[in-house]
């Protein structure tokens, strides 16, 4: 069992640290009609914008045949006259503003902020926010496992490997832990969102948006990342850890391919 990693978590300590998570920074939409490019699909297409104030470098998602795929703003237009119909509309923007320091921690960087890389925030980086019709239930049977026995976990064969790979491939982009709670990006074919609870060294509740109904390559992937990440920190990091009952861990390429990738202006410190 790890020495770090927390039994109790009180109430007011969560309310206390939501309302540190700062949104999406507010600002006026101003309309445009945008050029988008898709690298997935090395397609660019042109959709209009009465949501947010767009700038180019922007990484937006939109409606339509390529929703759901991240794309780029390469051009601007504030001056158009268009037909509506012919244009689908941008629906969400990432919020890519990084600020706060990182610590080292093999394939990841971590910090110990709640406000430097909160979920809310990196997730807009993966996926356009969910359409408000979309009814979502889950459920649990109460069972655990201890991260440092994952043969206890209940999951086949062939999605461990699978979610090995996944771990091996830092396909597990972002992962925290605040208090108990466990919360992990890993991009497969699409972007999945993990979560479980870790208290007193044991996993519990662990699901997945890939809607399985059983373990998969995609929780057992964050198993193994939450498990090396906190071997680490207990190592190098120790009274940061406790003294925050947080960390946030993200992928090294993918802070560089977000926060810094197609910005014009902002800065680095080491
Ligand atoms: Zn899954």
């Amino acid at each position: 069992m790890y020495k770090i990693g927390f039994t109790d978590f009180s109430e007011e300590y969560r309310k206390a640290t939501e309302e540190e998570h700062f949104g999406c920074h507010e600002i006026a939409p101003r309309k445009s009609v945008v050029c988008v490019y898709f690298p997935s699909r090395n397609m660019k297409l042109s959709y209009y914008n009465d949501s947010f104030d767009l700038k180019r470098g922007d990484l937006v998602f939109v409606e339509g045949k390529l929703e759901g795929l991240r794309g780029r703003v390469v051009d601007v237009t504030y001056n158009f006259k268009i037909k509506l119909s012919d244009y689908k509309r941008v629906i969400s923007v990432a919020d890519t503003n990084v600020r706060g320091e990182f610590f080292f921690a093999g394939s990841h960087f971590v910090t110990f902020d709640r406000s430097t890389l909160p979920y809310d925030k990196v997730v807009t980086w993966f996926k356009a926010p969910e359409k408000e019709d979309e009814v979502f239930v889950s459920g649990n049977d109460d069972s655990g496992f201890p991260l440092s026995n994952l043969g206890a976990m209940k999951i086949s064969r062939n999605a461990a490997d699978r979610g090995h790979d996944y771990y091996r491939e830092n396909r597990v982009r972002y992962l925290s832990l605040d208090g108990t709670h466990v919360r992990g990006i890993v991009e497969g074919s699409r972007p999945y969102e993990v979560e479980c609870d870790y208290i007193d060294g044991e996993i519990r509740n662990l699901v997945c948006d890939c809607f399985c109904s059983e373990p998969c390559k995609h929780g057992f992937a964050v198993m193994l990342q939450l498990k090396e990440t906190l071997e680490l920190i207990e190592k190098h990091y120790p009274e940061r850890f406790e003294e925050m009952r947080y960390f946030a861990s993200v992928c090294k390429g993918t802070l560089l391919d977000f926060a810094m990738e197609g910005k014009e202006t902002g800065s680095i410190v080491f």
